[in-house]
């Protein structure tokens, strides 16, 4: 009997549209999957399992009846609980959203529902999208399926667990500094950050809003590039959001696979791999490089003197946007109110917060507080910014040299859950690979490069192309992992160990 489950999102469709399987089937052999393994991975904050199973009930009906159907209707989706969804709880993994149904869609649900997909529910994430590893969650952490007692990396754990748990084919995940792509890694999954403006931000949950991108997260980089397809667009309800057509992304991966990458120029960035880097880390890194170049592409070496600066600028970015954005909270409009025998709004609020948030929320909130304040804006905001616009000349001088830039998306495999808890520091410099692109507006991917000799852990090689030049990380991502998957006889997550299944 075919385990569907173990199936990629266009395999899934192809064999709906074949008349092979329902998008019912599909979608109860998801839910199963979620009931026998969640008591251990956590991936989900909320499963709807009515709702996902009447969305897939009603395409079914349609495919029966002949009518058209968008490319991956009936396909089940899981949703990180940053995206706004009408009439589903959304907490964006706070406390201080708990039972907060929002009243609307975000753009990207709609979106969803438009393509007719199954919602399978919402994934647990760091709180507010804070953090490399889901345990900043206000609901407890997410285990990394391939070794329970490891994270899954974050803020997005719980797409990527969902993924690498065969829980669901497809998820969605958002990218302020990493929070795709270093998941992606350290699950052995593909994650992509797209150019900023690319998807809508209408509905997401705002972390840090001149950083916040949406984008896809798949088992392969043809389904992340499917899902992107759904997801991107112009959005008038986002100021910020691009006015062009969509390239074909689903089209620049097969070119990439049939074609393979003969001329492209790729460059790795000297500053992304050095000191720091574990050794597994960086051979993986290494031979992905020889298969490019098998691929027909040239591979030469740029430096981006600025990125030393990068996470200490963008930990006074994300801080100061962040503290603006969850000043929103404030026990009136949404979510928790803790009322202690509240005398005055001021009492309330700030019983409210103190309750509501976690510590690393309230670390960058007095962090980003003091950095905007009056006397040191200049000194730290400012000159952060300063930072931000050397980092892009960075990016645009490689840019001159190369198609494409690369490095290792992280400098580890995944750690131990707790390893990194009371360190804020050492959780930071998890991102110091993928954050240079958020502060540039540069779209980024993370596929699977294979498992670290030394602890048999995934490793992810990262991808990076210039501002709307999206399609080409589909184009190299298709033709890597397709030189990599002939390596290893099939896809990494077939090396994955087999969970244990609750019955
Ligand atoms: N880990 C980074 C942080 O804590 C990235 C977060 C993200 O991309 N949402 O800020």
């Amino acid at each position: 009997m075919t385990d569907w489950t173990r199936k990629g999102a266009l395999e899934m469709a192809d064999a709906m549209a074949a008349g092979e399987v329902t998008s019912v089937e599909l979608t109860q052999a998801c839910l199963d999957r979620i009931a026998a393994v969640e008591a251990n991975v956590h991936a989900f904050l909320l499963v709807d399992a009515e709702g996902a199973l009447a969305t897939a009930a009603a395409v079914d009906a349609d495919r029966a009846a002949g009518k058209d159907l968008p490319r991956l209707a009936g396909v089940p989706i899981a949703i990180k609980d940053v995206l706004v969804t009408k009439g589903m709880e959304t907490t964006a993994g706070s406390k201080i959203l708990s039972g907060w149904i929002p009243p609307y869609d975000a753009t990207v649900t709609a979106k969803i529902r438009e393509a007719r997909m199954p919602i399978l529910g919402k994934t647990n994430m760091d709180e507010f999208a804070m953090g490399s590893s889901t345990e900043h969650s206000g609901y407890g952490p997410t285990h990394n399926p391939w070794d329970l007692d490891r994270i899954p990396g974050g803020s997005g754990g719980g797409s990527a667990a969902a993924l690498a748990a065969w829980e669901a084919p497809l998820a969605i995940g958002s990218d302020t500094g990493g929070s795709i792509r270093q998941p992606a890694s350290v699950t052995g999954t593909v994650g992509v950050k797209p150019t900023y403006g690319g998807v809508s931000r209408y509905g997401a949950i705002a972390l840090a809003s001149s950083l916040d991108q949406l984008g896809p997260c798949a088992r392969s980089v043809e389904d992340a590039a499917a899902l992107h397809q759904v997801m991107g667009g112009h959005d008038p309800m986002d100021a910020t959001s691009l006015d062009e057509p969509l390239p074909d992304f689903v089209a620049a991966a097969q070119e990439g696979r049939a074609n393979g990458l003969k001329g492209l120029k790729v460059a790795v960035i000297k500053e992304l791999g050095g000191e720091g880097y574990q050794a597994g880390v960086k051979q993986r890194f290494e031979e992905s490089l020889d298969l490019l170049r098998g691929l027909g592409a040239e591979i030469t070496e740029v430096s981006c003197p600025s990125f030393e600066y990068a996470l200490a600028a963008y930990y006074l970015i994300l801080p100061s946007e962040a503290s603006s954005n969850l000043a929103k909270f404030d026990s009136v409009r949404f979510g928790l109110r803790v009322d202690e025998g509240g005398t005055t709004i001021e009492r309330v609020m700030a019983a409210t917060r103190a309750e509501g948030f976690g510590d690393e929320v309230k670390r960058r909130i007095m962090l980003g507080t003091y950095a905007l304040s009056a006397g040191y804006y200049d000194a730290y905001y400012g000159s952060a910014q300063k930072v931000r616009t050397l980092i892009q000349r960075d990016f645009a001088a490689a840019f001159e040299q190369a198609d494409v830039l690369v490095s290792p998306t992280t400098p580890t495999t995944p750690f131990k859950l707790g390893e990194q808890l009371d360190d804020p520091l050492a959780m930071y410099l998890n991102d110091v690979a993928t954050i240079p692109a958020n502060l540039a507006g540069i779209p980024g991917m993370s596929l699977p490069s294979g498992l670290a000799p030394e602890d048999n852990l995934p490793v992810g090689f990262q991808i990076l192309a210039p501002a709307r030049e999206d399609a080409r990380l589909y184009r190299v991502g298709a033709a890597l992992e397709a030189a990599l998957t002939a390596q290893w006889g099939g896809s990494l997550m077939a090396q994955a160990p087999e969970l244990e299944v609750a019955r």
